[in-house]
């Protein structure tokens, strides 16, 4: 962590002092360590990232575990995960089945989290300098909504012209339809936005702008929809 560059942005902002006062508790400690990929990871979450300091904020490991605490209490009926029910219910479910190994690394600002696929071999993600300090707490959730879809579905399309995200580079999805890891990004914020609760009203606005962001910049044809 020592050659990481980083500034901590405004905690009130990004979320983490609201969800930060929920995480520090070990029951939630150790259920996310033990069902999002940590475990046996140890080493890439020491040496700075938080493992000797997981209840500060300003480290990446608690801003991870503010994250999954929002992935998995903002439905009304948390209890319900049914995959029948809207993407807030289910989504900590789905996170929690396909991220088995979560590495933290400084990352060379190209990319704020990266899903790595061995063929047999199996699979990792990792989370970068962006993940941790450039995105609010509900845009991690939906970041690593994102990179579990990555585990069935990799992106099939050039960004559309004008794309903020790069026009012309690979890395978008051909549409809404293909239901790939941007669709669900968007759509677990278009729904924490309509029906997240435990939250605060500012945390649904960075939510409702990230996934209409998404919806005009990510897809090669335009969905249609605006949150
Ligand atoms: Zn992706």
């Amino acid at each position: 962590m020592a050659t990481c560059t980083y500034t901590v942005p405004d905690k009130n902002a990004s979320g983490d002092n609201f969800y930060g006062q929920f995480i520090c508790d070990q029951a939630y400690i150790d259920f996310f360590w033990f069902n999002y990929g940590f475990n046996g990871n140890k080493k890439y979450w020491d040496d700075g990232f938080g493992w000797h300091d997981c209840c500060n904020t300003s480290k990446p490991l608690a801003r991870t575990f503010n994250a999954l605490y929002l992935l998995n209490y903002s439905a009304e009926d948390y209890m319900n995960e049914s995959w029948d029910s809207p993407i807030l219910n289910w989504g900590c479910r789905y996170a929690r089945n396909k991220l088995n190994d979560l590495r933290s690394k400084c990352g060379d600002g190209s990319a704020w989290a990266k899903h790595f696929d061995y063929w047999i071999f199996g699979s990792h993600v990792e989370l970068y300098m962006g993940f941790f300090y450039s995105e609010s707490v509900v845009e991690r959730a939906a970041t690593l909504i994102h990179e579990a879809r990555h585990e069935d579905k990799g992106h099939n399309a050039n960004f559309p012209s004008g794309s903020v995200f790069g026009a012309g580079n690979s890395g978008a999805d051909s549409s809404w339809g293909y239901k790939g890891a941007w669709m669900y990004d968007a759509l677990y914020l278009w729904w924490f936005y309509a029906a997240g609760t435990r939250t605060t009203s500012a945390m649904k606005q960075r939510a409702r702008q990230r996934g209409n962001l998404i919806i005009d910049n990510a897809f090669a044809t335009h969905p249609g929809y605006s949150i």
